[in-house]
C-alpha cells in the first residue's frame, strides 16, 4: 500500500499534493485520474453523487484505500519525509443511544492509558476541556456520548480529531444528521478553526447550499474530477448539472 511522501514540492508552499491518482477495489475502477492541490488554509469540499468515490479518496489520503499515483504532502519547515498529521472524523458515526460512555469517558480512551472506569485526573480533565473549547463544547464533558445530538457529536469528534493539531482536517459528509440550524453552526466552527489554526479542510458534502459561503474551492467528482474551482464556478457548470440532472436530482 502506498502512503502519503512527504516532499512533493508546490513551490514553497503548505500543500497536499494528489498527482495521477486511481484506485481499484478488485476489478472495479473507483477512482482514475484524479489531480488535485489543496493547500493550507484552504477548506475544499468535495461534492458528487452516491457511489463516486469520494469516500474512497479520503481513504486512499488515509492510507486505508491502496491507490496508484502520489499523495504528497510539502510544509515550509516541516522535517524531510515526515508525514503530515491528519485529523479524521468518518461518515456517520453512531453510538448506542444506552451506552454509559461520557464525553470525557471517550476523551480518556484516546488520549491517555488510564482505563476510563478510574475517571479522569485533574489534568487530563483540563486537557479535554481546553480541547472542547476549541470547538465550543467544553458544556458537553459529562454527557453521554449516546445522548449527543447529531451537530453535538460532530462538535465532540471535530474536537478529538484536532488533538493533537494536525495539518490537515478530513471529514466525510460532517452535515448529515445535522439540523440546518447545526450546519451553520458547524459551518461557521469549522470556518473559524481553518483560519485560526491555518488548516487545510478537506469535506465531502451533498449541502450545496453551504459552498458558496465556506469554501474556497469545490471539486466535483464522479469515478473522476468532472469540474474544480470557485463554488460558483462547479455549481454553475455544465458538468454539474449533467450530473445531478442525470440522477433526477437525487444526491
Ligand atoms: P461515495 O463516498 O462517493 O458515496 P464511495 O467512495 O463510498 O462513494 O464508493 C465508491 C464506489 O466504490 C461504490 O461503487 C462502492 O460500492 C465501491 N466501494 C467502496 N468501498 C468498497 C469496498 N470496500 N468493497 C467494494 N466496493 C467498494
Ligand atoms: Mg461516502
Amino acid at each position: 500500500m502506498r502512503r502519503i511522501n512527504h516532499g512533493g514540492s508546490c513551490g514553497d508552499s503548505c500543500c497536499l499534493r494528489i498527482q495521477d491518482l486511481s484506485v481499484r477495489i478488485g476489478t472495479d475502477k473507483i477512482l482514475k485520474d484524479v489531480n488535485l492541490h489543496i493547500h493550507c488554509g484552504q477548506m475544499v469540499a468535495l461534492i458528487g453523487p452516491n457511489g463516486a468515490g469520494k469516500s474512497t479518496l479520503l481513504k486512499a489520503i488515509l492510507g486505508q484505500r491502496e491507490y496508484d499515483g502520489i499523495i504528497a504532502f510539502s510544509a515550509p519547515g516541516m522535517r524531510h519525509r515526515k508525514p503530515p498529521r491528519i485529523g479524521y472524523v468518518p461518515q456517520s458515526p453512531s453510538f448506542d443511544p444506552g451506552d454509559p460512555v461520557s464525553v470525557a469517558d471517550l476523551f480518556a480512551c484516546c488520549m491517555s492509558r488510564r482505563p476510563a472506569f478510574l475517571g479522569l485526573g485533574r489534568d487530563m480533565r483540563d486537557k479535554v476541556i481546553e480541547c472542547l473549547e476549541r470547538v465550543h463544547g467544553e458544556e458537553l464533558i459529562d454527557k453521554r456520548v449516546g445522548s449527543l445530538s447529531g451537530g453535538e457529536l460532530q462538535r465532540v469528534l471535530l474536537a478529538l480529531a484536532l488533538e493533537p493539531l494536525p495539518n490537515i482536517l478530513i471529514l466525510d459528509e460532517p452535515l448529515s444528521g445535522v439540523d440546518v440550524e447545526g450546519q451553520t453552526g458547524l459551518m461557521d466552527m469549522l470556518d473559524e478553526i481553518r483560519k485560526r489554526f491555518d488548516l487545510s479542510i478537506l469535506m465531502t458534502t451533498h449541502d450545496f447550499g453551504m459552498l458558496p459561503q465556506y469554501a474556497n474551492k469545490v471539486v466535483l467528482i464522479d469515478h473522476g474530477i468532472l469540474k474544480k474551482g470557485t463554488p460558483g464556478e462547479v455549481l454553475n457548470s455544465e458538468e454539474f448539472r449533467q450530473v445531478f440532472h442525470r440522477k433526477g436530482g437525487c444526491v
